[in-house]
């Protein structure tokens, strides 16, 4: 059989659609099962953006779009980076893609050459890394601990830089932990990144508007300007609106960035979907109560399965801030044996057994780099949540 291509060797299909996809099968067998293992909202897309790009579709807007995105769509976006970011980029400075995802892909497609390090604070989204060896560069973990909210400390980060260090990708509010930067720690990362004038830095907005307990969301060329000709601003319209399936991410940039990344995509794709770029313009746009409103039900939830969870002897979960995530700490089970009679002797064990036997689906923490955790996305019912936490209190009680 002739061969695959060797730069896929060391790329993972991601944790979480792999759990995913075991609850699909399990569900498919007619088993009723939790799934807490979705990065998506369960919210409906807003209908002025389907009305919209049913009216797209209905005028002819059906054709090749520009690839870059439509005028219409980087001025909303441009609109956006102004409202909420207090960022100024030219309509030159901004390019969409097929989600923020091909974004990030874009950009180290665009930038990375043989032997160059990309710094990437962890537990993180486990794409960066697959990402990153996809464009042939190496991903440089830097551990984030738990009592510093699983945020990076200067020293680290500044001790993970060498000369071979291409960028530093952060994400906050962050999957998996939910932890948001604070405006001093922000301007923390960006007094060591000043320090090294080489470096690009992406930063991964995409949970912006999901944000709790009236925290205020700092992105990092907003907070130092010196930096905005080193800084990727990415952001999309998934996690704010509800519009997982439409596949639109966007970023502003340094112009020269955007166009090497422009140029990668006009290679890999025709563009985005007409009807979700008229879609997006009008969700941009259009009225932005519904982020508050859903932030609230989502705090709500989050309040909700953090004290389901921290009542279980041995579970310990702290208290993320954005996002939809848990990232919860189960170190005091390594170690034991489950009511079912399984060893668990890290996390992946653990969410395994827990599927197994209670038909509650997680991710480990090892999917995002850090162990013994399990990531919740409490991105579902409350109806459900309450019988994923009955389930999880009784899968844990049960072990021993
Ligand atoms: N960035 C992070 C941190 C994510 O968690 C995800 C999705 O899970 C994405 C980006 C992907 O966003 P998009 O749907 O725009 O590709």
């Amino acid at each position: 059989m002739p061969d695959i291509a060797d730069r896929l060797k060391n790329v993972s299909v991601s944790a979480s659609v792999a759990m995913t996809q075991k609850a699909r099968d399990l569900a498919a067998q007619g088993v009723d099962v939790v799934g807490l293992s979705t990065g998506e909202p369960d919210f409906p897309t807003p209908d002025h953006a389907i009305d919209a790009a049913y009216a797209a579709a209905k005028a002819g807007d059906t054709r090749y779009p520009p690839t870059d995105g439509t005028p219409a769509l980087r001025a909303a976006i441009q609109r956006k980076f102004l409202r909420d970011n207090e960022l100024k980029y030219d309509i030159s400075q901004i390019l969409t893609a097929g989600g923020a995802k091909q974004i990030i892909f874009n950009a180290m497609m665009a930038t990375i050459n043989p032997g160059d390090e990309v710094v990437i604070p962890t537990p993180s989204w486990i794409s960066y890394a697959d990402i990153v060896k996809f464009a042939g560069g190496t991903p440089v973990p830097v551990a984030c601990h738990e009592e510093n909210g699983f945020k990076p400390l200067a020293a680290d980060l500044d001790a993970a830089i060498t000369p071979n260090t291409k960028w530093l990708l952060i994400n906050y509010p962050s999957n998996p932990t939910g932890s948001v930067a604070t405006r001093e720690e922000m301007q923390a990362i960006a007094d060591v990144m000043l320090r090294h004038p080489q470096v690009w830095i992406l930063t991964d907005d995409i949970y912006e508007h999901l944000i709790y307990d009236g925290v205020t969301f700092w992105t990092l060329a907003q907070v130092e300007p010196r930096l905005y000709d080193r800084v990727l601003t990415v952001n999309g319209v998934s996690k704010a609106y509800s519009m997982t399936g439409w596949r639109l991410g966007f970023c502003g940039g340094p112009l020269p960035l955007i166009k090497a990344m422009s140029n990668v995509n006009t290679q890999n794709s025709g563009g985005v979907t007409t009807l979700t770029q008229a879609a997006a313009v009008a969700v941009l746009d259009g009225p932005q109560d519904l982020l508050k409103e859903r932030a609230e039900i989502y705090r709500q939830r989050r309040d909700y399965v953090l004290g389901r969870l921290n009542s279980i002897p041995g579970v310990h979960c702290h208290t993320p801030q954005g996002a939809f995530y848990l990232f919860v700490n189960i170190a005091a089970f390594v170690g034991k044996t489950t009511a079912g009679g399984r060893a668990i002797s890290n996390d992946a064990d653990f969410v395994m057994a827990l599927i197994e036997e209670q038909h509650v689906v997680t991710v480990p923490g090892a999917a995002y780099g850090m162990s013994p955790y399990f990531r919740l996305s409490y991105a579902t019912s409350m109806e459900r949540l309450q019988t994923g936490c009955d389930r999880i209190t009784a899968f844990c009680t049960g072990c021993h």
